[in-house]
């Protein structure tokens, strides 16, 4: 019933017959809203055949096994989440698990980072264990290496996605992607769970750090890079030994609650829901993205682990997906337990399975496994929805090539840890320190110069690398790589003793105010280094987007010094600063820039490193105006009728240079157009620093059928200029590049005006279908 359903959906959307929408005033373009590459680009009949082969040998429990996913903590000796523990592997259990369970994939760390030889002793031992059951199916392990190896001792951790956004350099992505991707190979792990997706469009969210930004755009380049740099060139369906399969998280819509908590309900149509946070899911899955994490939230009232229409006639047949759906963290009981909308765990496993789940990640217990033997017995479950599951996981394991190498053995991997590593992730880092505000110039600072480096972030690690380090949390010092540096470490190394440190406040709390007041008085110049901390999830929910209210009162007690202030905010998202924004000199977002973040801020500081990030999301003036750069018009009408109520601290793209750009001389080679249009601009450095600038053209829908948005991001390109050089940059636009998604869901763009902007610059153009 369910399969004859999907190919009709399929055959609908292919036909065009929703395609009939038609605005009264304008001619309508349609655009089917399918995936972008057919569904057998990466398709291999070979594999499908192996895959037959098994799946008519399985037993029901083998196949059921294959849809159970553990966390190593449960094949453990010792306590569960004990980050103390030495993490060692009970033969009972692993048996009780791998053997009489017959479970497919197991994730995680055991709390803590190991050294990559254990990971490869204990995947070994894992992968050896299913030589014991009659197939031999290799077990899929699984990690979040989200920004690096961050479970893996001497890993390469790099800036967390939402940094990497700030380079506006899609390159990054890729290049965090292909390290992380060898690094994890290097400790047997074949699958990473990331990249995340979400957009970061609800800054009180604990996991903005963890996205792309707030434009699908900018999220959608981003995200396909990375996706390339996890699984590589994937020759033959075949991802090699060097890269990994990806998991897109958490499909989707996960980032948007009402409420800003995590895993809270979100309310939203499902056109706005598909114009904006379908695509990075979408053209990743058109590039060949092997799994998907589902987002554990609620939209619109049914919990997405149980949502039929978007898993699998939208995930799995709109999107043409051949990778297989895992379920986050304990999600089917959470069905049960939390969303009300399962009487029990086995009625919440009937509605998670039939609606598209692939794999459960249980992760600590095995009941799924009985409540899902049962459901199939009793009909409730259909074999055929088993079998496709099950071929969808055995695909990605022989995809990775883990049937013919589940053990990657780490003296193949001599460029684990390196430093041809380390200076990626060095290079992404300096690339995303955005500088807001530098007022009279007071950045850089002199080499000669007496400064103060103070706050919570200004001698730490953790402040800069952010959860998902070396822990869930990245809480722990202990487990810090050793040698790297933080700001005030790298501060000392370019200017020795004229740089000296008072910490001031914890995260939400006063130490020594006073003790970096009077060393602030002997200093020329205060750097304080503003931090939130570390932390993802439910353990980063906040009732409040003001920074806490200790580090605003240190700023404050500094400010009365009268010595200029530079403010350096690590933090996971905007935390409001409108009251103390006045009392800095000058500010530079570092967001979580990772291990080399330290060295890059410091040298940014001192004017090693000319600023070049921009801002991947609108930083707010106020916790209660939360307000996105493409907003609608009628979010700019204020309460004096006036159209200025969009007024944030900072814009969407913002971030200034120690050079200048002027941008003149904005052409396009028609100003009415049916196809495509050929927009260039001349950008000039005409300071007296060689610069990077990234050169943002963002278009307006004049009037459309679906409220246009002021402006949407088009178009990017990051250039490097010589003091006095001049570029001209050309970009492409094409009609299908400005269209949106009207009401039934086909991507359309309707005849009229449009302008271009590049900067201060804009071009008005006309689209016509003639
Ligand atoms: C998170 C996921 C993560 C998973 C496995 C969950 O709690 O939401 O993003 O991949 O845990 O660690």
């Amino acid at each position: 019933m369910k399969i004859i359903k999907r190919y009709i959906v399929v055959s609908a959307l292919s036909v065009g017959l929703f395609a009939a929408c038609k605005s009264e005033t304008k001619t309508v373009e349609v655009e089917k809203n399918t995936s972008t590459v057919s569904k057998t680009k990466f398709h291999n009949e070979e594999v499908e055949k192996k895959i037959d082969v098994f799946l008519s040998k399985m037993t029901l429990e083998e196949k059921v096994g294959q849809m159970t996913q553990i966390t190593l903590d449960v094949i453990s000796k010792g306590a569960h989440f004990d980050s103390n523990k030495i993490q060692e592997i009970d033969d009972s259990l692993l048996y009780n698990a791998i053997v009489k369970y017959k479970v497919g994939s197991i994730l995680n760390t055991g709390q803590s980072t190991l050294p990559a030889e254990q990971w490869q002793k204990i995947i070994a031992r894992i992968q050896e264990e299913t030589k014991k059951t009659p197939l031999q199916i290799p077990v899929l392990y699984g990690v979040d290496a989200i920004h690096g190896v961050n479970y893996t001792v001497g890993g390469t951790l790099f800036p967390q996605e939402l940094a990497t956004a700030a380079t506006f350099q899609p390159e990054y992505a890729r290049l965090c992607g292909e390290v992380t991707a060898y690094e994890l190979r290097a400790s047997s792990i074949p699958w990473n769970f990331s990249p995340v997706l979400d957009l970061g469009r609800q800054p009180l969210w604990s996991r903005f750090f963890e996205t792309f930004g707030e434009d699908p755009y900018l999220v959608t380049q981003m995200g396909n890079a990375i996706v390339k740099g996890y699984q590589g060139e994937v020759v033959n369906s075949e991802v090699d030994k060097n890269h990994v399969a990806a998991c897109l998280k958490h499909f989707f819509g996960y980032s948007n609650s009402k409420t800003g908590h995590d895993r809270t309900p979100i309310q939203m149509s499902e056109r706005e829901l598909r114009e904006y946070y379908l695509v990075p899911f979408q053209e990743a899955i058109a590039n060949g993205a092997l799994s998907v994490m589902v987002n554990s939230a609620e939209i619109n009232g049914t919990p997405m682990h149980a949502n039929y229409h978007l898993l699998t006639e939208v995930l799995k047949d709109e999107l043409a997906f051949e990778g297989f759906a895992v379920t986050d963290w304990e999600d089917i009981v959470f069905l049960h337990n939390t969303h009300r909308i399962a009487k029990d765990e086995k009625e919440a496993t009937k509605l998670a399975i039939n609606a598209g789940i692939d794999m459960s990640m249980v992760p600590m217990k095995l009941d799924f496994a009985d409540y899902l033997v049962e459901l199939v017995n009793e009909k409730e479950v259909s074999m055929e929805r088993i079998d496709d599951a099950v071929r969808r996981i055995l695909r990605v394991k022989f995809r990775t090539g883990i049937f013919e190498t589940p053990i990657t053995p780490l003296a193949n991997y001599p460029k684990f840890g390196s430093e041809e590593f380390t200076n990626h992730a060095y290079e992404a880092a300096k690339e995303s320190v955005t500088l807001l505000k530098n007022a009279k110039n007071v950045l850089p600072l002199s080499k000669n110069a007496k400064v103060l480096f103070t706050g919570v972030g200004a001698n730490s690690i953790n402040a800069l690398n952010g959860a998902w380090t070396h822990t869930w949390q990245g809480q722990e010092e202990r487990f810090n790589t050793v040698g790297k540096k933080t700001i005030f470490e790298a501060a000392k190394s370019i200017v020795g003793e004229k740089a000296s440190y008072t910490q001031g406040t914890s995260y939400d709390a006063a130490i020594d105010i006073d003790k970096a007041v009077a060393a602030a008085r002997k200093s020329d110049v205060i750097v304080v280094c503003l931090g939130e901390l570390p932390a993802t999830e439910k353990v980063g929910d906040i009732v409040d987007l003001n920074l806490p209210q200790a580090q605003k009162d240190l700023v404050k007690a500094l400010a009365k010094t009268g010595k200029p202030i530079v403010a350096v905010l690590l933090q996971s998202r905007p935390r409001v600063i409108s009251d103390i924004e006045p009392l800095f000199a000058a500010v530079l977002e570092g967001y979580w820039p990772g291990d080399e973040g330290g060295r890059a801020i410091a040298e940014t500081i001192f004017g090693d490193n000319n600023p070049s990030g921009k801002l991947p999301f609108t930083y707010p003036r106020n916790s209660n105006d939360l307000v996105t750069y493409d907003h609608k018009f009628a979010e700019t009408k204020d309460k004096n009728f006036g159209f200025n109520a969009f007024n944030p601290q900072w814009q969407f793209g913002d971030g200034l240079s120690y050079t200048t750009f002027d941008y003149s001389n904005l052409q396009v080679n028609d100003t009415v157009f049916n196809s495509e249009v050929k927009v260039t601009v001349t950008v000039t450095n005409t300071g007296t620093r060689d610069g990077k600038e990234a050169v943002l053209l963002f278009s307006e829908d004049h009037v459309a059928s679906i409220t246009p948005s002021v402006k949407r991001l088009r178009k990017f390109e990051k250039i490097n200029l010589k003091a006095g050089e001049s570029k001209e940059v050309s970009f492409v636009v094409t009609a299908k590049d400005l269209a949106f998604l009207d009401a039934k869901f086909n991507w359309i763009t309707e005849e009229g005006k449009f302008s271009l902007m590049v900067k201060n610059l804009k071009k008005d153009i006309v689209y016509s279908k003639k």
